[in-house]
């Protein structure tokens, strides 16, 4: 099922399909595919065919469709789904049904779209490869030897084997983009705010963002669009307006002004290099104005960010404590021993190594060193890409150093897993809009994606480029 939304969207105006049996085609699809890459944790079959069905309805009565009408969509198991177990792919939550949904999935079936199921990931969003799942690895469906990316690797590998249109995934330092890069699709990264985070499971609440999947750059505009806006059940949601991305998207991106920061193309792999330089010359052909810029405070990005998202995901992971939503640890005698078996039998190696860190650097005496002098480096971070934007309109830069590595190769050594985030943490530390689209393969025909970076709320520019982009490899 190899279909963007303005061709489902034909399909059902000129009636050559209906949603139940676009939806039914589309369950019956992933489920059969989903052996291959183990994408989706669990199906939605009975919430997936009564969405279609209203579509169907809205169809019969002559109505206006959503945007999203009858669109299959697979969601990253951190975002609620109420009445549909959600689990942040953990064992702590494995029987957890949230009584609510989040205001992203409100919206997204408000516009007529069709949750088909939830898609595995790495335990709470923590990991670059989604092998920290407690449901097993996903394979990326291009090489099934390798991994899909993390954390939203379920979700990009749906979208990639064609499993679902679009997807949802979240990123809080690179966990949509580099999946996305891995498994050749697009993913965005919105600015910080621009969606509602309530109803996403927070791994760290400063530099959690929900955002799209998608085969197609447009695609990924109007899911954005139907999900964006201010919502008073997040008080950190933006009012700013939300544009109509794809009404902007026309292929010209003559005169746009684009920087190459030179702190990111230093030790790249010779071949990511060069396809990421090829890719610039492509833009300057289309009329691009390319500079090198320097972001200084590049170095510090990794430290920076594994000191502020730890801390927030020891206070954040707090709350899973075997009193409240998680299953509970059977025999405990105290107060003390449930908290303690219950988080220690619940939590992976992962989270308990973030909880660890997090819990030190916010601890009496390490605070000051640590946290406070990240919050610092943070601020420089972000000044460093303003700088950046009084120069250029958009900042092009690889996603990630490498294309999708073997399974197994990097899980003993958490340090190299977290270098690896060195081109995505950054554009989160400052809250920017980023995405990633694909920009050729290797020659082991593994995906690689550019990254597109412009100012707070300009997604339009970051579109636009990326869409003039995408024109010229079809
Ligand atoms: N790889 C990063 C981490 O493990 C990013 C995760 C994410 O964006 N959710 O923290």
């Amino acid at each position: 099922m190899l279909l963007t939304i303005p061709e489902v969207r034909d399909a059902l105006l000129s009636k050559r399909a209906s949603a139940t049996e676009i939806t039914t085609a589309a369950l019956q699809h992933a489920e059969a595919e989903n052996p291959k890459t183990n994408a989706y944790l669990h199906f939605a079959p009975e919430r997936a065919l009564a969405a279609a069905r209203k579509v169907d309805e809205q169809i019969a009565r002559g109505e206006e469709l959503g945007p999203l009408a009858g669109v299959p969509i697979a969601v990253k198991d951190v975002i609620l789904t109420k009445g549909l177990t959600t689990t942040c792919a953990s064992r702590l939550l494995v029987n957890y049904i949230p009584p609510y949904d989040a205001t992203a999935i409100t919206r997204l079936e408000q516009a007529g779209g069709v949750i088909i199921g939830k898609t595995n990931c790495d335990e709470f969003a923590m990991g670059s490869s989604n092998e920290n799942s407690a449901f097993g690895p996903v394979r990326n469906p291009i090489d099934p030897t390798r991994v899909p990316g993390g954390t939203s690797g379920g979700s990009a590998a749906a979208v990639a084997q064609g499993t679902a249109v679009v997807a949802l995934g979240s990123d809080t330092g690179g966990s949509i983009r580099q999946p996305a890069s891995f498994c050749g699709v697009v993913g965005v990264c919105p600015t910080y705010g621009r969606v509602s985070r309530y109803g996403l499971t927070a791994h760290a609440s400063s530099l959690d963002h929900i955002g799209p999947l998608s085969r197609t750059v447009r695609d990924s505009a109007t899911l954005l669009a139907a999900i964006s806006g201010r919502d008073a059940c997040d008080s950190t949601s933006a009012a700013a307006p939300v544009p109509d991305y794809t009404a902007l998207l026309d292929g010209n991106v003559k005169g746009l002004k684009l920087g190459l920061p030179r702190e990111y193309l230093k030790d790249l792999t010779s071949e990511t290099g060069g396809l990421i330089s090829h890719a610039v010359e492509v833009l300057k052909s289309l009329g691009c104005e390319v500079r090198e810029i320097s972001l200084p405070a590049t170095d510090y990005a990794i430290a920076t960010y594994y000191i502020i998202s730890t801390a927030e995901a020891s206070s954040n992971l707090a709350r899973f404590d075997g009193v409240r939503y998680t299953s509970r640890s059977a025999q405990s005698d105290t107060l003390a021993d449930l908290y303690r078996n219950t988080r220690g039998e619940g939590f992976g190696a992962e989270c308990k190594r973030r909880i660890m860190l997090g819990t030190y650097v916010l601890s009496h005496g390490y605070y000051d060193a640590y946290y406070v002098k990240a919050q610092k480096v943070r601020s420089l971070i972000t000044q460093d890409f303003a700088r950046a934007f009084q120069e250029v309109d958009a900042i092009v830069a690889p996603v990630s150093p490498f294309p999708a590595f073997k399974i197994g190769e990097k899980v003993d050594d958490p340090i190299a897993m977290y270098l690896s985030d060195i081109y995505t943490i950054t554009g989160s530390l400052a809250g920017i809009p980023c995405m990633s689209v694909p920009c050729g393969t290797t020659t082991d025909g593994l995906p690689v994606g550019m990254q597109i970076l412009t100012r707070h709320f300009d997604e339009t520019t970051m579109f636009r480029l990326a869409d003039a982009f995408e024109r010229t490899r079809k």
